[in-house]
């Protein structure tokens, strides 16, 4: 089914690294060829049209921890990178390393500039982020965005493991954007899957996880800024706990005004 209706799109010319092309406009978009495929499917629809490059953040998380096996699985080139920021947790390195061991990829890693995160902790102390949202942006800017830049540099797509039910803010998205600041696109192939049924899909295939989700940890990132949640609590309650707007975001997924876009619209 995946790849009878991966070859009726194929010769459609919908994928170019062009705003253009993926426009609500365009008539045929990725997101309407996505709905009718299993994410192995979206992966190689991706793959087989896409101009250039496409890298895979990850966090080492449960969605991308069984996005990382489908890659695998749809054969298809990717770049893996992750953003070590220097405040991750011991269980997140031992999950990247067996992640490594068994798909035998390496997962290329981006560390912060030494200058700019001299700067930083001078100016607002190790711990910073606690004190005020601005700070904990600073923090965020010179960890996570400056590295994530350097990661995605000459990418035609970006994949990510972001799923619709992660959080309100989540829903406006869909399974293919436009990155008009970075200039490519940004594709979540699990957007349309739940928390279960990715849980389902580690357990029957054996994929490592990071042993923190054991513990009540469902969304997973720096250590001093993730907590367990306890039961029905919102899946990213614990992050930045301590913050009381409900829209936190660490900024790899805003826009330089802070919002998050939908597939289509142009920032
Ligand atoms: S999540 Fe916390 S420690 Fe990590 S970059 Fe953001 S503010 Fe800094």
């Amino acid at each position: 089914m995946a790849e009878l209706i991966d070859d009726r799109w194929k010769d459609d010319a919908l994928v170019t690294s062009s705003e253009e092309n993926i426009g609500e406009t365009s008539g045929i978009s990725l997101n309407d060829a996505f709905a009718f495929l299993d994410p192995i499917g979206r992966l190689m629809l991706l793959a087989r049209n896409v101009a250039g490059p496409v890298v895979f953040t990850t966090s080492f998380g449960l969605e991308d921890q069984a996005l990382t096996h489908l890659i695998i699985q749809a054969g298809i080139d990717c770049r893996f990178a992750t953003l070590d920021t220097g405040r991750l947790f011991p269980e997140t390195h031992a999950v990247w390393a067996d992640t490594e061991q068994r798909y035998g990829i390496q997962v290329q890693a981006f560390h912060p500039r030494s200058g700019a995160l001299e700067a930083l902790v001078r100016e607002n102390g190790i711990n910073g982020f606690y004190h005020s949202t601005d700070a904990r942006h600073a923090c965020c800017a010179v960890r996570k965005i400056e590295p994530l830049g350097r990661a995605l540099r000459g990418a035609a797509a970006w994949l990510t493991g972001l799923r619709a039910d992660q959080s309100g803010n989540r829903q406006a998205l869909n399974f293919v954007s436009f990155d008009t600041e970075r200039r490519l696109l940004k594709v979540n192939p699990l957007f349309d899957w739940s928390r279960e049924r990715v849980a389902e899909l580690v357990a029957d295939e054996g994929i490592p996880y990071n042993t923190l989700h054991d513990k009540g940890f469902l969304s997973i990132g720096c250590a001093p800024c993730t907590r367990a949640v306890a039961p029905g609590e919102p899946e990213r309650a614990g992050r930045w706990w301590w913050e009381q707007d409900q829209t936190r975001e660490c900024g790899l997924h805003l826009t330089p005004d802070g919002r998050l876009v939908r597939a289509g619209q142009h920032a």
